[in-house]
């Protein structure tokens, strides 16, 4: 029978902040050169003292209200003691005992079916430097030396720990994507996983038969989304071989190496104890009163579930709900074209079907996006009241995303009329097809076009000659009536 898989993970959120978490360094350190973002504060000098960024503290209650946790009136920061290169001082200062936020869940989706993920709590805590290890091939170890970059040391972190509450890793890495989410619209982190800025830890083990939990092993270094649910189901296939052949689970920490596509283990998982935690006294506790909690709430954002509920108010199916919320920008685009008057329903199939193909093809994402809301409600207007085919109102799109020109233009260059082609002009373009094409005529009036594909090859040319702007039916009736059919 297989084992039950029981997941809860930690996920690490670089946060939104102009500076460091107890020094006014500057958070922006990619890319800079190694160990020019740093100060006496964040190196560790002795002698120097922290003083806390009071916006990390907002932002991580941000967060933490966003996932209905209760906000601490009053918290504190510790030492947790390791001796590793990449920590100036020889100990991180994390909130431990007392975190800003406790309790709290969030609600995913897999398969169709709501769970709900319990949270333990959510901290705050400086982030480390980086050590480089420079290999010739670009594994993991073996490197001759290391190299050390405190830039990103000191950088403010809000910690996420969930509940064992996950049972898969497809849940998993909802449970990911449903937090990346919902820090991107509270404007807390950017949550990109490639440049570090949320990072999973994965406490993952298999129950014994009799339900109790199994031992856990803790899984690091996945750094992407699709390296999550990877790592999880290599571990879950080594744990049950291990298990299967009578062996036991070892706790410890293993690191996911994504070339080889498998877990290693790096070292025995610590413990509480190991890491000698004791108050920090160089900062005084946090204290955030209830008025200050409320405004807090006042000034949140809307929730990527309150979007969901109110774009079902258009009409929208589940799907299209999930494709436009997904990111808060492209939501924000889709309502404004709505607001500039383009009905609901058509507007999700553009924004969703034409406007993310063309995102798709320029790689770009929809803030570089050159075509406004406005311009878009205008074009989606146009084909509504068939002043414009689908066709052409498709290849107006194209040309809009591309050149620095106006709706106006772009609808004159694609050679569109004002209005749509019927009467008079309708009827020069099936004169000049019918005179070009007059064996095919022939072949029709001789009634020799038995399975009707001639005239189909008619229609076909009448509609290409007027660029779309025909509508079918009515150039298919004139086209005969000038056949004499
Ligand atoms: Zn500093």
């Amino acid at each position: 029978m297989a084992r039950p898989i029981v997941i809860g993970l930690e996920v690490h959120l670089q946060l939104n902040t102009k500076t460091k978490l107890f020094c006014s360094c500057s958070t922006d350190y990619i890319g800079r050169t190694p160990n020019t973002n740093v100060c006496p504060i964040c190196l560790a000098v002795p002698g120097t003292l922290p003083l806390l960024n009071d916006s990390a503290v907002a932002l991580a209650s941000r967060m933490g209200i966003g996932l209905r946790c209760k906000i601490q009136n009053y918290s504190t920061f510790g030492r947790k003691n390791y001796f590793y290169a990449d920590l100036a001082k020889a100990y991180q200062i994390t909130q431990y005992e007392l975190p800003v936020a406790t309790g709290g869940y969030l609600e995913i989706e897999v398969n169709g079916e709501t769970k709900v993920v319990r949270l333990h709590h959510l901290h705050l805590e400086e982030d480390a430097g980086k050590l480089v290890h420079p290999t010739t091939d670009g594994r993991l170890t073996g490197a001759a030396y290391s190299l050390v970059d405190y830039n990103r040391g000191g950088v403010p972190l809000t910690e996420v720990v969930s509940e064992p509450d996950m049972s898969s890793p497809a849940e998993a890495k909802e449970y990911v994507s449903r937090l990346r989410q919902l820090a991107r619209y509270l404007d807390v982190s950017d949550g990109e996983m490639e440049s570090g800025s949320l990072r999973v830890d994965a406490n993952i083990s298999l129950s014994k038969p009799d339900g109790s939990l199994g031992t856990r092993v803790e899984i690091k270094n996945m750094n992407s989304f699709k390296s999550i649910e990877r790592a999880l189901e290599y571990e879950i296939s080594r744990q049950n071989k291990v298990l299967d052949s009578g062996g036991r689970i070892v706790q410890e920490t293993r690191l996911w190496d994504d070339a080889e596509g498998v877990t290693r283990s790096m070292r025995n998982k610590e413990t509480a104890s190991d890491y000698r935690y004791y108050p920090e006294m160089d900062l005084a506790p946090v204290v955030i009163d209830d008025s200050e909690i409320e405004d807090f709430r006042r000034r949140m954002p809307e929730l990527p579930w309150e979007k969901r509920e109110r774009f079902a108010a258009f009409g929208l199916t589940k799907e299209e709900i999930s494709i436009l919320t997904e990111q808060r920008e492209l939501a924000r685009y889709y309502e404004d074209v709505v607001s500039a008057g383009a009905p609901p329903a058509r507007a999700a199939n553009w924004v969703r079907m034409e406007v993310l193909r063309v995102l798709n093809e320029l790689g770009i994402d929809i803030t570089g996006f050159k075509v406004k809301p406005g311009a878009l409600a205008e074009l989606v207007k146009k084909v509504e009241a068939k002043e414009l085919s689908n066709t052409l109102g498709k290849e107006i799109l194209d040309v809009l995303a591309r050149e620095d020109i106006s709706l106006a233009d772009a609808v004159k260059r694609s050679g569109a009329s004002a209005g749509r082609l019927t009467g008079a002009s309708l009827d020069e373009i099936i004169k000049k097809i019918v005179s070009a094409n007059p064996d095919v005529v022939e072949t029709i009036k001789n009634g020799e076009d038995k399975k009707g594909g001639k005239i189909k090859f008619l229609q076909g040319l009448v509609m290409k000659e007027a660029r779309g702007q025909a509508d079918p039916k009515e150039a298919a009736e004139s086209l005969a009536k000038n056949l004499d059919l």
